[in-house]
């Protein structure tokens, strides 16, 4: 098997994810990631043996002050692989494309860059296929990557006319002290529809769907409330069961379990797993409700985790990895431990 030499730029709340993942990956190799600041992440990255390397010379300093060996330059970094994940804040990968093109290497941006930053915006069980063997992918936003699995899942089964979904938004991760809301519900944005439906026509443009987003006080997830109608109409039991079949979906039963919100399903992930991360796309099986070809339901989605498997799946896709969607989809879901329950 080939292994694919892989640069993460950026280790910050997306960055960080990926590079373990990686590092998890058979047919992968992480030679590097770029961090700008010697933090605790970077304490963290040099206990873990991966090579630092710094966005220019000038920042290396700091980091030998602190005891962190550097491996070198981006520039650098950009010599020894074959793909680099740009996982730096939103509008900073742009401004990194004319190095990374110039290095000639393949290149997986995130979802805050503009779609034209790559040659497709990605989303593994829409358009895994066909974007092997592009120059470059975005891997699209949290909030889209969640309503793009529920959606592409319901639609290679029944067809999905159209979307209507109202967003409610974390208003900060964990670690962004100095953001929020910390006492409102704030319009995000004032005008409707929200750009979370033009993010998911990046990947599916024939799509009818209008999104509307508010964020709110807490830091743990997204909520979702999504309406669905489908090219035909349905049972709500073929609904749930293509649900519960699908990857990177987990239906989580209230009923069963008492979990009525994201902290009791962070809760119960702190209880059962290594960290907290969600990287399944949670859909609660109570809010399923079908009326002929209408489906409404409820959906919660890990912003910190969601789009770590698509990163995984994307640098195959830009690498031009013999392995199928469906091989994908096992080499990371196993590798990862993503589950179809919570524990
Ligand atoms: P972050 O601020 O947590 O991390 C960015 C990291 O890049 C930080 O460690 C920062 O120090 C570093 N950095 C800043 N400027 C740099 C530079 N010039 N060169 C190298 N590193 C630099 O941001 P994040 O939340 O991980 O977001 C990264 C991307 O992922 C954005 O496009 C964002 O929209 C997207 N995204 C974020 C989330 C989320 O919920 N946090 C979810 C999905 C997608």
């Amino acid at each position: 098997m080939s292994v694919v030499k892989v640069g993460v730029n950026g280790f910050g709340t997306i960055g960080r994810r990926v590079a373990l993942a990686i590092t998890l990956q058979k047919d992968m190799k992480l030679v590097g990631v770029v961090k700008r600041t010697p933090d605790y992440a970077a304490l963290y990255a040099a206990s873990r043996g991966i090579p630092i390397y710094t966005p220019t010379a000038k920042e290396a300093e700091e980091f030998e002050k602190r005891g962190i060996k550097v491996g070198g330059t981006l520039r650098e970094l950009l010599a020894r692989v074959d793909v680099i994940v740009d996982a730096t804040p939103e509008g900073q990968g742009a401004k990194n494309k004319p190095l990374y093109r110039e290095a000639g290497v393949k290149q997986v941006y995130q979802g805050g860059e503009k779609p034209e930053v790559a040659e497709a915006s990605f989303s593994t069980l829409c358009n895994y296929e066909e974007s092997k063997g592009r120059g470059s992918l975005r891997v699209v936003s949290c909030n889209t990557t969640g309503l793009l699995r529920l959606i592409c899942t319901l639609n290679r089964e029944f067809g999905v006319e159209s979307v209507r979904a109202v967003l409610v938004r974390r208003g900060a991760d964990p670690k962004e002290v100095k953001k929020g809301p910390i006492d409102s519900i704030v319009l995000n944005p004032p005008t409707l529809p929200s750009h979370h439906a033009v993010d998911v026509r990046t990947v599916l443009p024939w799509l009818d769907i209008k999104t509307a987003a508010v964020a709110v006080p807490t830091t743990f997830m997204h909520m979702h409330h999504v309406t669905l109608k489908l090219a035909k109409p349905v049972e709500r039991r073929e609904v749930l069961e293509t649900l519960a079949s699908a990857p990177r979906i987990m239906l989580v039963s209230s009923g069963d379990t008492g979990i009525k919100s994201t902290s009791q399903l962070v809760d119960a992930a702190r209880l059962s797993r290594m960290g907290y991360d969600i990287p399944e796309l949670v859909v609660f099986e109570e809010s399923v409700a079908v009326d002929g070809r209408e489906v409404m339901l409820f959906q919660a989605v890990h912003q910190e985790s969601i789009v770590v498997p698509e990163n995984i799946d994307a640098i195959r896709a830009v690498a031009s990895s013999p392995l199928t969607l469906d091989e994908t989809l096992k080499a990371t879901d196993g590798s990862l431990g993503l589950r179809k329950t919570l524990w």
